[in-house]
């Protein structure tokens, strides 16, 4: 199994001279295999190079399946623009939860970005490509499962703290395993949570439950959005990003280190943040720190393009 990364900017695509290196496209990831449909997780701005490379190569039809952690614009605005879905004779089955509010479903809100006011192209066009699949109608008991998504290839979901339902996957094929975090914020006391109260036991473990979501992975790719300091923001409270759903380069190497992960990609980069900075940041505190905690693991940040071999 491989992993090549189509898209590794959170919340916003980043064209531009100063991303250009680690690059500006939403979030999109493929997981390579030498036989099979072919998988992709997430459908932000990456995709649609993705979808480009296909057609390049051996066309059409195809056989893909879609995983998509939530439907927030990053995760799901390249879709429209992935040429496969108009490609009559393939198969693009989507999997994904839709919001636990709004009484819609997956498939509304995936369809909803493609209807008159914001997209020329009508839905209708797709119906005999695109099949939608829904965690909350495939798993009415709760969507913490895991399944075959084809033959050799097994997917567990987890729900992770973000403002709308988001499910991180674990992939295990051919031996090996991977994890994708999705958006996700360490789950933690708020100020009105009294230091001793129950809600601080169910906060740490729930923060347990997803390490041992990860425990042994052959690469975790995480939500690294801030640095600790932007997360907590302590000196002026006002621009704290807590509850903003992401995550911090600080908790995600003690994620791994408890977890005992063998390799983390760092992701969805902030969209201020530029190639100089992220490398700032990865060289002068990051690696050296991840190395001090978990010298187990090996940690970079992900970077569009880049094919990691499991
Ligand atoms: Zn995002
Ligand atoms: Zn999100």
């Amino acid at each position: 199994m491989k992993i090549r990364f189509w898209g590794v900017r959170g919340s916003l695509p980043t064209p531009g001279p100063e991303t250009a290196r680690y690059g500006g496209n939403t979030t999109c990831l493929q997981v390579i295999r030498d036989d099979g449909p072919l998988i992709i997780i997430d459908s932000g701005t990456g995709i649609r190079q993705l979808g480009d490379s296909l057609m390049a190569g051996k066309g059409p039809p195809f056989d893909i399946k879609l995983l998509i952690t939530h439907t927030h614009w990053d995760h799901i605005h390249g879709f429209p623009f992935f040429v496969p879905i108009y490609t009559p004779g393939s198969k693009v089955a989507v999997y994904g939860v839709g919001p636990l509010r709004e009484g819609k479903g997956f498939e509304q809100v995936m369809r909803d970005q493609m209807t008159y006011s914001y997209f020329p192209v009508e839905n209708t066009m797709l119906d005999n490509v695109v099949s939608y699949h829904d965690y909350n109608k495939m798993f009415p008991g709760g969507v913490e499962k895991s399944f075959e998504l084809c033959p050799g290839v097994n997917v567990r979901l987890k729900l992770t703290n973000h403002p709308v339902y988001c499910t991180a996957y674990r992939i295990e094929a051919g031996g090996k395993s991977f994890v994708f975090s999705g958006d996700h914020e360490p789950w933690s006391p708020g100020p009105m949570d009294s230091e001793t109260g129950e809600t601080r036991q169910l906060y740490s473990m729930m923060n347990d439950r997803f390490i041992e979501f990860c425990r042994g992975a052959d690469l975790v790719v995480i939500d690294t959005t801030y640095t600790q300091a932007e997360y907590e923001s302590r000196e002026k409270p006002h621009l704290s990003k807590r509850g903003w759903g992401h995550s911090y380069f600080e908790y995600n190497i003690q994620i791994a280190k408890a977890a005992g992960v063998k390799r983390m990609a760092f992701t969805h980069h902030d969209p201020t943040r530029t190639d100089d900075a992220l490398d700032r940041l990865m060289n002068q505190t990051y690696l050296p720190m991840a190395k001090a905690a978990a010298p187990a693991t090996e940690f970079f940040a992900a970077r569009e393009g880049m094919v990691v071999e499991l």
